[in-house]
């Protein structure tokens, strides 16, 4: 049997998405709920959401974004909301949608912000996935219960990880680190580290190296590739 990946990927196809989406949007219904408004929380639950106002009959999406970052100091992830404007929705039901709810923490942030500055009749939150050991909050609704980690690997963000996957073995990995490694050798290194091939990533593999390449990550040299600043 192969060794248990470092961080294990689980690659998903837009299929799966709609299917997903449509099974989320058929509790929603189920409970009797309709929201007047959607708001997707940006990036991550732009797909989902419109595609739950295709299946739930909703016009208005609206969106907040949430942005990561660190905290020099004590090396903890923070969300923060960016363009945090103003609305009145007092009329309004609102759903409030995102792809995965891991720490909870983007959804927790989001509620909130919601809550108290566009104050909705009513708020209840969403999402295709629900991480449950992990995540601070529990969706009103969700389709899969999540119960072992993983990384999904959604189809909106298969270029920005896997240059971040490489990225991270160019960083990390000591046989690679510093060395001039060949793209077969590459490939079955990412292989262990992620657990999927580099094959089913289709047309992405190859201009995942070409983006790190022109960004200066990386250099394409003779016999290989050599990381240049990761
Ligand atoms: P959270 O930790 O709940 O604040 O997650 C913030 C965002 O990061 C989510 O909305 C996703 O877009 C992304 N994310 C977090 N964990 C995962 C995961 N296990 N798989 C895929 N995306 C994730």
């Amino acid at each position: 049997m192969a060794a248990k990946p470092k961080v294990p990927v689980k690659l998903v196809s837009w299929d799966e998405i709609v299917e997903w989406s449509r099974g989320l949007a058929s509790r929603i219904e189920e409970s009797g709920w309709k929201p007047d408004v959607i708001v997707a929380v940006a990036r991550g639950g732009y797909v989902p959401a419109r595609l739950l106002c295709d299946f739930l009959d909703v016009t208005d999406l609206l969106s907040v974004q949430s942005q990561h970052w660190v905290e020099a100091a004590r090396m903890a992830e923070k969300a923060i909301l960016k363009f945090p404007y103003k609305l009145d929705l007092s009329d309004l039901k609102v759903l409030l949608v995102d792809d995965i709810v891991d720490t909870g923490d983007t959804l927790i942030l989001a509620k909130d912000f919601i809550a108290r500055e566009w104050t909705p009749k009513d708020l209840k939150i969403a999402a295709l996935q629900w991480i449950s050991p992990v995540a601070k909050i529990k969706p009103d609704y969700y389709y899969i219960e999540v119960k072992e980690w993983i990384w999904f690997q959604y189809p909106w963000t298969r270029l920005e990880d896997t240059m971040q996957f490489i990225t991270r073995i160019f960083r990390e990995d000591e046989r690679v680190k510093g060395k001039i490694i060949r793209e077969d050798e590459l490939k079955s290194v990412f292989k262990e580290w992620y657990g999927i091939e580099p094959e089913s990533l289709g047309f992405y593999w190859d201009m995942a190296l070409e983006k790190l390449a022109a960004k200066g990550v990386l250099e394409r040299v003779e016999g290989g590739f050599k990381a240049v600043k990761v």
